[in-house]
């Protein structure tokens, strides 16, 4: 089995390689490293059925081998990283996945898109179902990656509709080791702000809410997907739903943090709620998440003091 994998050297992308290679793949990764990091696929330098190719994604890939999925992970997905490149996030969600949906139509390989829970927008309907159409501010900041994940699920669809195998997956919060510290998500800045007792910095009054899910639940959803025959978008995310001050607090007990809790504006646009129905997931794999937060979150933790005594940051 010969897989393409865009965003190889991001987070979820590294995690993805790693159940692949031991589930016996071959992988072609591509990245340009816009938010990925070399070091989130040093350790799979030397082996022999991993190879990346650094290249951007919206110009067309000229690959001759023979491939069986093409998974198109490449994005930039966390906000103030989508806000810093909004026009490199709206090509690698439009041009990037035609040319991608191309590619694999020429291959005869199955397609898998991640979307994301932000099709939902800042959600009316709550939990989130896969039926619900969302709530989308289309000219707000956000728009770039909303929209583009958007249109990246309604051009995968149409490619679906005339006979290409795709599959679409919502991806919910989803934290773990690797995630860049700077990247200026909320896991990672809570974590890294708490490791050097810094201030952790609570947008808003901190009542709204995300449901956090730990990476090896996602990859495991990602992989049973491929194997059963279903195109429509299906959610993968942890119903476990708190709020970002609930949040903050825990990673402070879990860190034994000597850090304070302050409030910095709400960025604009910032969904109240977020919860996923996985009622779909759950009878079509078999699947619901088995990593609890406060497991994961120690789990994070864990991996971010480990390379900050061998780094100095996290
Ligand atoms: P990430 O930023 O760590 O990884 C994205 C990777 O894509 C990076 O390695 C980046 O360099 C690469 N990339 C970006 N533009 C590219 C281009 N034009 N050509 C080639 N490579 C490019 O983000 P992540 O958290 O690993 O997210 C991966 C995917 O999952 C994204 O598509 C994202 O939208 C989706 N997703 C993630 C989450 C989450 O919570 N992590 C939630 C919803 C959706
Ligand atoms: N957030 C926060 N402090 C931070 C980073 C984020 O309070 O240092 C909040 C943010 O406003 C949002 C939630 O945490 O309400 C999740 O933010 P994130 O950027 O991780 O992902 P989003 O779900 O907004 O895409």
């Amino acid at each position: 089995m010969r897989v393409l994998l865009t965003g190889a050297a991001g987070f979820v992308g590294s995690h993805l390689c790693d159940r692949l290679l031991a589930e016996g793949c071959e992988i072609l990764g591509v990245d340009n490293f816009l938010t990925g990091r070399r070091e989130n696929i040093a350790h799979l330098e030397d082996h022999l059925r991993f190879r990346v190719l650094e290249r951007d994604v919206t110009v067309p890939l000229d690959v001759r081998e023979p491939l069986d999925w093409v998974l198109h992970f490449a994005s930039p997905a966390s906000p103030p990283k989508y806000l810093a490149h909004p026009i490199e996030t709206l090509l690698v969600n439009s041009e990037g996945t035609h040319h991608l949906l191309e590619l694999a139509r020429h291959h005869g390989a199955q397609f898998l898109l991640a979307s994301t829970s932000e099709v939902y927008g800042d959600p009316m309907v709550h939990p989130q179902v896969e039926s619900y159409w969302g709530h989308v501010n289309p000219v707000g900041p956000r728009s770039v990656y909303d929209e583009s994940k958007r249109y990246a699920e309604a051009i995968t669809t149409s490619y679906g509709r005339s006979g290409l195998s795709v599959r679409i997956i919502r991806i919910f919060n989803t934290y773990g080791p690797r995630m860049d510290p700077d990247d200026g998500r909320v896991v990672s800045n809570f974590i890294a702000q708490a490791l050097s007792d810094r201030p952790l910095t609570v947008y808003g009054d901190g009542s709204q809410t995300r449901s956090l899910q730990y990476v090896d639940d996602l990859v495991e959803g990602i992989i049973r997907l491929m194997d059963v025959e279903w195109s429509a978008p299906v959610n993968l995310g942890n119903p476990e739903e708190l709020t970002v001050r609930e949040l903050a607090s825990l990673v402070i007990e879990l860190t034994g943090s000597a850090s304070v809790i302050t409030s910095e504006p709400l960025p604009d646009d910032d969904p109240r709620r977020r919860k996923p129905d996985i009622t779909l997931a759950t009878r079509l794999l078999g699947w619901k998440p088995r990593v609890l937060v406060r497991q994961g979150l120690a789990r994070t933790i864990g991996h971010y003091r480990e390379r900050l005594s061998q780094v100095g940051c996290p």
